[in-house]
């Protein structure tokens, strides 16, 4: 056993720990897990805890349905909300039967890309913003949702429950080693968001697997509901989750440059231009549900064309103020992702399209200073502002065309991902909403 895993077994024995449940994410990204007994713990640092995996979403073929699960021991926290017997998680890597690392787990897909931009001397800072919405109950069929209050952007709400609330998710992630960086009130009735500081981005993809875990753990307990839905109501703004992205070359921020433009470096250039050389064909990713296109399409702040900006707030990527003298914090925010992306593969494809970026040499754009929804249609083509997909369909069809995804995810993960969202989309189409019906039922 590893230092890292002999601890863990310490600190279970020391706190009396009863339960290690092992976690890890599916092809959408929802979180699975299963609990195993302390005793377990050594054989599945050794070999790995063997599980069926041909029920997880996109996890294996039928014929190879035995699967290992091996945590990893730097993910090792306590559940605080279990009381009563103690509780205690690691994320972990899948891996087949033969002990090979799963080409269908999601984790194991941005392992690979961060293993590529290690290659070439780099690691990656990310610094995810969080958005979702708190609701009061269970919304009736057909009805809208009931948001838990009608305060708006950084209200603060005297006695408002959703003030609370945040409190105590921030509370939990803090005890679970989680730095959360700021929390407020966001632009739509019952919405919040939590912004956690910026770490190594398979950390941060962790993290945001255990933020909603614990927002949903928590809202359960105050019997309300959270949803990370991207755009649960067509008057509000959706439910973004932008990451703020930086790379660094050991301890120096690789986007920094005195001179450059905005005091970006030709590397964080060269990895803004290959972001939005993918930015369509990756749209399937990081906006992977039905419902994720009428978040980039309806308004609320969310970017809906290809270009970037400085300070710019209808960009699709936008390069934030820095801190003056503060080179660490040279960044970009790429602004496209929702809250219901599987952060692992969204990282992944958005880290494989900015690394093209650097290889490849691209030139960025120049910088769109206007608001691009109040351009015309041929204002916006004559600067070359492409559109992001409308809907899933052609999201998808985008995503098809792109070696780049492909290459990224591997061929089971594509394959899969490919089919389910395209029949997600099937089984929207089919749909006769109460729209259609009130439109339409009636001759007009
Ligand atoms: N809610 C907006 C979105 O869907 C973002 C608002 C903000 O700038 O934080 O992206
Ligand atoms: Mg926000
Ligand atoms: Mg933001």
């Amino acid at each position: 056993l590893t230092a890292a895993q002999q601890e863990v077994l310490q600190t279970i024995a020391d706190r009396q720990i009863r339960f290690i449940t092992l976690w890890f994410a599916d092809v959408s990204g929802v979180l699975k897990g299963v609990s195993i007994a302390p005793g377990e713990l050594e054989d599945a640092f050794k070999e790995g805890i063997g599980f069926d995996g041909s029920s997880i979403e996109g996890l294996t073929r039928i014929y190879e349905s035995d699967m290992l699960l091996k945590p990893d021991a730097a993910t090792f926290q306590e559940l605080p909300w279990h009381q009563e017997e103690r509780v205690a998680r690691m994320f972990c890597d899948v891996l087949g039967p033969d002990g090979q690392p799963a080409f269908s787990d999601p984790r194991g897909v941005l392992e690979r890309q961060i293993e590529k931009l290690a290659e070439l001397g780099f690691h990656c800072q990310v610094h995810p913003e969080v958005e979702f919405y708190l609701l009061a109950d269970v919304p009736k069929p057909n009805e809208e949702p009931v948001p838990l209050d009608r305060a708006g952007y950084f209200d603060h709400v005297s006695g408002g429950r959703s003030h609370d609330f945040r409190r105590k998710v921030v509370s939990v992630l803090e005890e679970m080693g989680i730095s959360v960086e700021f929390s407020h009130h966001e632009g739509g009735p019952g919405q919040s968001e939590i912004d956690l500081r910026a770490v190594d981005a398979l950390q941060a993809a962790d993290n945001i697997i255990t933020l909603k875990a614990v927002v949903e753990e928590l809202a359960e307990r105050e019997g309300i509901i959270a949803t990370f839905m991207p755009k649960p109501f067509a008057n509000a703004p959706g439910s973004g989750m932008h990451v703020h992205l930086s790379l660094f070359e050991g301890e120096e921020n690789a986007f920094y440059s005195p001179s450059g433009q905005y005091q970006m470096s030709q590397t964080a250039q060269r990895f803004m231009a290959g972001i939005l050389h993918h930015a369509r064909g990756i749209s399937a990713i990081t906006n992977q549900h039905v419902n994720s296109y009428k978040r980039l399409w309806g308004g609320g702040e969310a970017p809906s064309y290809v270009c970037w900006g400085h300070n710019n707030r209808s960009a699709l990527v936008r390069v934030p103020l820095y801190k003056p003298g503060k080179s660490s914090s040279a960044r970009i925010e790429f602004r496209g992702m929702d809250s219901g992306a599987n952060p692992y593969l969204a990282l992944a494809v958005i880290l494989a399209a900015g690394l093209s970026g650097i290889t490849e040499k691209m030139v960025l754009p120049p910088e769109t200073e206007d608001d691009v929804w109040g351009l015309t249609e041929t204002e916006r083509s004559a600067l070359g502002i492409a559109a992001l997909p409308t809907s899933l369909s052609s999201a998808v069809k985008l995503m098809s065309r792109s070696d780049l995804v492909a290459q990224t995810l591997g061929e089971e993960v594509f394959s899969y991902f490919e089919r389910n969202k395209r029949a997600e989309w099937q089984e929207y189409r089919a749909q006769i909403t109460p729209y259609e019906l009130n439109r339409f039922l009636s001759p007009c």
